[in-house]
């Protein structure tokens, strides 16, 4: 695997026409990023992985003080992979200039974790307007765990960049609490707690698949989870097609966000 620390050697050694698979992460990799490169390992010639933990994306400094680094660990997790390319920027090479470090999201986008976390997916669009400048590649792996991101990004470079989205399925233990870097964060305790609350979502959306009539029992799901020592930020069914709440049996997605701890999860199903 090439390493590579600045965007000259990058552009040097790297050969664009190819076909490669980029995966933008911000490090602290798991199985679900695992997921991610397996899926670009199949699909393109070529794999290059991003590891930037990107400041404009945070909107409390703490927060991204706090952002679980382990670069050693992650090396290794990316050579038994085979990757080919890792590039690590710094942030000066990426924002080279403070205007880069935000782009405007459209009004009726602010729902969900854009009214919660403010500037949040400006420095989310931002962070990969900047990369997409520098990384000609063909496909680019998204999660659906993050699933306003990708929606957000994929509406974004659109008529921008001729790069193709592949969305990648969340990775979860058991039906339950989903794979994220901020899971390190958390005790064995409140592990506990996380998966107890994806499992109910989860057989919450089987009781709508079931019937979709049980949508109308979403007030008891939250006030079932609020019972865990939890600070509850939304429980929101959307349309997944326009996140508005025009929803239908066959257009419907369960968000959530809540604090643990300090520590903020998110999840859809
Ligand atoms: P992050 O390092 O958290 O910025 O995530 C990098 C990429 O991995 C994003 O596209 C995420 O949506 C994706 N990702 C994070 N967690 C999971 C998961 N549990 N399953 C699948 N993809 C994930």
């Amino acid at each position: 695997m090439k390493i590579f620390k600045s965007i000259n050697k990058l552009h040097n050694d790297v050969n664009f026409k190819a076909n490669i698979g980029f995966v933008p992460t911000m490090g602290s990799l798991h199985k679900g990023h695992v997921s991610l490169i397996e899926s670009a390992k199949k699909r393109c010639e070529k794999v290059l992985v991003s590891i930037f933990v990107n400041p404009s994306q945070f909107n409390k400094k703490k927060d991204f003080r706090n952002y679980p680094k382990d670069i050693l660990s992650d090396i290794k997790i990316l050579k038994r992979l085979n990757v080919d390319y890792l590039f690590i920027p710094k942030t000066k090479d990426i924002y080279k200039n403070k205007k880069y470090m935000k782009i405007k999201i459209p009004l009726k986008d602010k729902v969900l974790c854009a009214k919660f976390r403010k500037g949040h997916f400006e420095g989310v669009l931002a962070v990969m307007n900047q990369l997409l400048k520098l990384i000609k590649a063909r496909y680019l792996f998204l999660g659906l765990k993050d699933f306003q991101q990708l929606y957000l990004i994929k509406k974004f470079i659109k008529n921008k960049y001729y790069i193709k989205v592949v969305p990648v399925k969340t990775v979860r233990f058991k039906n339950s609490l989903a794979y994220s870097s901020r899971n390190k964060l958390l005790s064995s305790k409140d592990i506990d707690i996380a998966c107890k609350i994806a499992k109910r979502i989860y057989s919450f959306n089987l009781s709508i698949k079931r019937n979709f009539k049980n949508v109308s029992n979403l007030n008891n799901l939250k006030n079932n989870i609020s019972k865990h020592n939890i600070k509850l930020e939304y429980l929101e069914i959307r349309n997944k097609f326009t996140l508005s709440k025009k929803i239908n049996r066959s257009n419907y997605k369960i968000f959530i966000a809540y604090y643990l701890n300090n520590v903020r999860l998110i999840d859809n199903f």
